[in-house]
């Protein structure tokens, strides 16, 4: 039974998130939990203490219990052929380390036990039945009952060598569609014995895992049981049926209820940027008062407003936040010192987190390039202290200011414009791109308290810089967009992305987009949506197809219809492949369904003849077309302008080139800031 005991000191600005939870046996210092983030630090060779590293400087953060990314009980349970697993008492070892760091502190952490079923990416995949994922090309093989019994048996070793190993507990994942959850929807379990049918079949697996593990540990370990709470796809369990296995996990002995959102095979995005702050916070609160443990909401909760908002409205008792641990460590004791503005604040892009995990590279934070590099970059004081002139704040040029400045260094950073941000100006105009201001937000602050002089409206030029007697000059002024040689482009029609993201540009009805890169796909949804959505919840929810009333199983609503843009809008490429093939790994998907749900028409293949005052005409596949339209808008890519660099190195200065200014191709935010705090360390 949990007891609530509020810190309602008055110079406490967040009672509720930061009060103790009294789990009976054991406590924890406040409300919030870490949430499983899978490194790829546990398959690197050594990579262990980089781990222990990582999680240290969460707990030395002031959070209060941390689930590690997932281990599988098995061989067959692992996400990838060298995935991580926890079955021999040769394992114990290397997690010592990590539960050792953390217990440096008052934090605690629980291991996440994590059999991905038919996910698995490697041939020994398993599952209810066999039903291949479509989102994986290795069909599983049904467990047989003996097998079943065995995994179980794996689940309960597991965690008692996770006890060994020095951890508070464990997290059975029962959600996103992993084997638990294949076991508990009919969707993917059609087996006709005693584990498949009636939901009291189909939950028995998660129910004798829980109860196994609870007889081999004994009373004082939690056991979090991640409970998918909304599927998401066709064939998701019934509201009713939610609640009868969250009873049921209860009674079988979990300690705390966490809350699964979504299938990774589901067609609605759950964690993007764009997906409105606590956005699902509502389905938690559905089962609060359903079962007498705590409960954690999950799922875009980034700023400890939002998860105070979420507790002391009693939609659960904690909140789990994952990614905002990678931008930031320090998060909570930053909301306890009432520093909120000083947060580094988790902007939802996936790019440096999991689009790196799902492509086999370590993770890390767009927003915080020392994110699971703790050990490798590091900002001492320079034994040199110098004097530098940084020119450009945009993401390059701020984040060389503010790590340079930690380290003793004194910086003037000028930027040419009338604010700092550079072009993170615009994509934080994008419908659904919001969360882009809090990472210019927390530079500003960053410029105030680490000292950095800063001139805005003070463009450089060559002389400027040379009269100064600066030590080092850093170049980070950014790209110049490029304006393919295409007969008419002066045309009046012709427009930039600058010009209409930037310079607000009056925009017709008809618009054709030369260019389906990042910025192309960004122009297209800033041109498609009047009003964001993401600052909408009930309308983001409704526009995705999500049943709040939950009159079907997974609540995904039945016949929806997408809103049409106004616009007609032609998005197009000269490349074959399909158009957005090259956006992020796990946000992709989502800005092509945006697109094409709001009737945006994307064109592969595509020949640029001439501009005239009524359109543009294109040639595909041999055959030419004219888009009649009263815009064309250039979003064909960048160049880079090293000329300022060039002359600087001419005059023998100590000039450094970072950022789109350096290599435009390609180039993005995660780049141009780990490029700038990579210099940082070492100047
Ligand atoms: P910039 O941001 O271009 O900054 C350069 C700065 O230098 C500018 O502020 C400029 O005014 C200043 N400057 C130039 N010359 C001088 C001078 N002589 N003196 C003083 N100041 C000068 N990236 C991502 O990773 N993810 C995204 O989702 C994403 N979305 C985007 C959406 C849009 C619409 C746009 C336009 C860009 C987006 N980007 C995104 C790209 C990202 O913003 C850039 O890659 C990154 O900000 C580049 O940083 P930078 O510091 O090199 O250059
Ligand atoms: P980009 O991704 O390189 O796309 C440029 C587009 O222009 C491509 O579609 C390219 O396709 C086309 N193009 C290139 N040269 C052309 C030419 N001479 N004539 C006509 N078309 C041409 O660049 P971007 O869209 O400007 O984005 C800049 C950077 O910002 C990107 O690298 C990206 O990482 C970052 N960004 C990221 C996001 C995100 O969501 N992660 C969002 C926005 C921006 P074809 O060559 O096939 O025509
Ligand atoms: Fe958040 Fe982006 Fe950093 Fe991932 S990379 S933690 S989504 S800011």
């Amino acid at each position: 039974m949990t007891t609530i005991s509020q810190n309602n000191s008055t110079d406490n600005p967040y009672p509720t998130l930061l009060s103790p939870l009294d789990l009976g046996f054991t406590q924890l210092s406040n409300r919030v939990l870490m949430g499983s983030m899978h490194t790829g630090l546990e398959e690197e060779r050594n990579g262990f203490a980089k781990l222990a590293a990582f999680y240290e400087e969460r707990a030395k953060g002031g959070v209060g219990l941390i689930v590690t990314g997932g281990i599988s009980p098995n061989f067959r349970g692992r996400v990838a052929p060298f995935g991580g697993e926890l079955s021999k008492w040769w394992h114990v070892k290397k997690h010592r380390q990590v539960t050792e760091a953390v217990h440096k502190y008052p934090s605690k952490i629980c291991l996440q036990l994590l059999h991905t079923g038919r996910y698995g990416f490697h041939p020994f995949s398993v599952s209810a039945s066999n039903i291949k994922a479509p989102i994986n090309p290795f069909k599983p093989k049904a467990l047989s009952e003996r097998q079943i019994w065995k995994t179980i048996n794996d689940f309960a070793k597991s965690s008692h060598l996770a006890h060994k190993a020095g951890y508070d507990g464990v997290e059975v994942m029962g959600s996103e569609g992993y084997l638990i959850n294949q076991f508990s929807c009919l969707r993917t379990n059609q087996r006709t014995d005693k584990w498949g049918g009636s939901i009291e079949n189909r939950m028995r697996l998660a129910i004798e895992i829980i109860k196994a593990i609870r007889q081999r540990v004994g009373e004082k370990f939690i056991i979090i049981f991640r409970l998918s709470m909304l599927d998401l796809v066709e064939g998701g369990n019934t509201w009713e049926e939610v609640i009868t296995m969250a009873k049921a996990v209860e009674a079988a002995g979990a300690t705390i209820i966490n809350t699964g959102i979504g299938w990774h095979e589901a067609r609605v995005p759950t964690i993007a940027t764009s997906v409105p702050r606590a956005a699902f916070a509502w389905v938690t609160e559905r089962m609060m008062g359903e079962v007498n443990i705590p409960l954690v909401s999950t799922n875009r909760i980034n700023t400890p407003e939002v998860a105070e908002e979420i507790l002391s409205s009693g939609q659960s008792d904690m909140v789990s936040m994952a990614r905002p641990f990678l931008a930031d460590a320090e998060f909570v004791n930053k909301a306890a010192a009432n520093k909120a503005d000083e947060i580094n604040t988790c902007i939802g892009c996936n790019q440096a987190c999991l689009d790196h995990v799902f492509k086999q590279q370590r993770a890390s934070c767009l927003v915080n390039p020392q994110a699971c590099y703790e050990t490798e970059l590091t900002f001492a004081e320079a034994s040199n202290k110098k004097h530098i002139a940084v020119v450009g704040a945009g993401m390059a040029g701020l984040a060389f200011s503010v790590y340079a400045a930690q380290r003793g260094h004194k910086i003037d950073l000028f930027e040419a414009g009338d604010d700092i941000g550079g072009q993170f100006n615009m994509a934080k105009k994008i419908p659904g791109k919001e969360e882009f201001y809090e990472t210019i937000r927390y530079f500003k602050k960053q410029i105030e308290l680490t000292g950095v002089n800063l001139h805005l409206n003070s463009a450089q030029t060559v002389e400027s810089l040379t009269d100064q007697g600066y030590d080092d000059i850093v170049v980070a002024t950014g790209i110049k967009p490029r304006m393919p040689p295409i007969e008419g482009i002066d045309n009046d029609i012709v427009l930039n992305y600058v010009d209409v993201l930037k310079n607000n540009a009056k925009v017709g009805q008809k618009v054709a987009i030369i260019g389906a890169g990042g910025i192309g796909f960004d122009v297209a949804e800033f041109l498609a949506e009047e009003e964001s959505l993401t600052t909408q919840p009930e309308q983001w929810l409704k526009e995705w197809g999500i049943d709040k009333d939950y009159q079907q199983g997974g609540a995904l609503m039945p016949n929806h219809e997408h809103t049409k843009a106004e616009r007609e809008i032609y998005l197009m490429q000269r490349k074959i492949t399909k158009v957005g093939a090259g956006l992020g790994k796990t946000t992709g998907w989502i800005h092509r369904s945006t697109l094409k749900n709001q009737g945006v028409k994307m064109m592969p293949g595509v020949e640029y003849r001439k501009i005239t005052d009524n359109g543009l005409y294109i040639i595909v596949n041999g055959e030419e077309i004219f888009i009649n339209c009263n815009n064309v808008v250039i979003c064909a890519g960048q160049d880079s302008d090293r000329s300022l660099f060039e002359q600087l190195v001419d005059l023998n200065q100590n000039a450094h080139l970072i950022g789109g200014a350096d290599v435009a191709a390609e180039l993005d935010a995660k780049r141009a800031i780990r490029q700038g705090a990579e210099l940082a360390a070492k100047i």
